[in-house]
């Protein structure tokens, strides 16, 4: 299923790894070294709750709890995101899947073709709920953290200048939640890809430029 040569001119590549493990910073860098759309079924979340659609509707509370949103809205909201022609010449995946029927849901749209990469980013739990009790976003989605990566603006966001603010989902109590989630129904999609073929492993902890070129090294071996 993944193929480890990949296609030179084609990326598709997951990152699994904990809430807070830095996923959406190293997706993005990915997404703009590669060419490719960062797609990040929070976001896309949170914009369709922002935009108040039946699927934002229905998912709202669930988020806000910190649990996951039912498999059969997400896989379809991420199956006509990846049929978008931008996506073509392949994706960063970020925060998907997330259960094993989502994976196999991916798996079977995917064929034969399958991924190039998986790479799981390890964050001790200790450190996760240091960064997201620190981390800051504006409304449109832009990331800071207080003592990390503060923003210049103080309480305002750098690039457009809207109020920061701590995610709802972001509380303590709910971070608790979303871990504990994570061992129940994610972990779970690590060894499904380790069965699979390759998962890449990279240590999370540390800057964000030092992740990036562990990234780079596994992905080049
Ligand atoms: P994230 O920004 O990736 O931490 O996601 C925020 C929240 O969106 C999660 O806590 C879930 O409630 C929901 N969510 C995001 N991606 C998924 C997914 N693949 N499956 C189910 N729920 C998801």
């Amino acid at each position: 299923m993944i193929d480890p040569l990949g296609n030179a001119s084609r990326r598709r590549i997951l990152l699994l790894g904990p809430p807070g493990a830095g996923k959406g910073t190293q997706a993005k860098r990915l997404a703009r070294k590669f060419g490719v759309p960062h797609i990040a079924t929070g976001d896309m979340l949170r914009s369709a709750v922002a935009a108040k659609t039946d699927l934002g509707n229905r998912a709202a509370s669930i988020m806000a709890r910190g649990d996951l949103v039912p498999d059969d809205l997400v896989i379809d909201m991420l199956l006509e995101r990846i049929s978008n022609a931008d996506a073509a010449p392949g994706f960063i995946l970020d925060g998907f899947p997330r259960t094993d029927a989502q994976a196999e849901a991916l798996s079977s749209e995917l064929g034969s073709e399958g991924l190039d990469a998986v790479i799981f980013v390890d964050v001790a739990e200790d450190e996760i709920v240091r960064r997201i009790s620190g981390r800051r976003t504006c409304p449109a989605g832009h990331v800071y953290h207080v003592t990390d990566k503060p923003s210049r603006d103080g309480d305002y966001c750098e690039v457009d200048g809207n109020e920061l603010a701590l995610r709802p989902d972001d509380a303590e109590g709910v971070v608790r939640n979303r871990l504990a989630v994570y061992r129940s129904q994610t972990e779970p999609v690590i060894d499904f890809y380790a069965k699979a073929g390759s998962v890449l492993h990279v240590n999370g902890l540390g800057d964000p430029n030092e992740i990036s070129g562990l990234i780079h090294e596994v992905l080049a071996a």
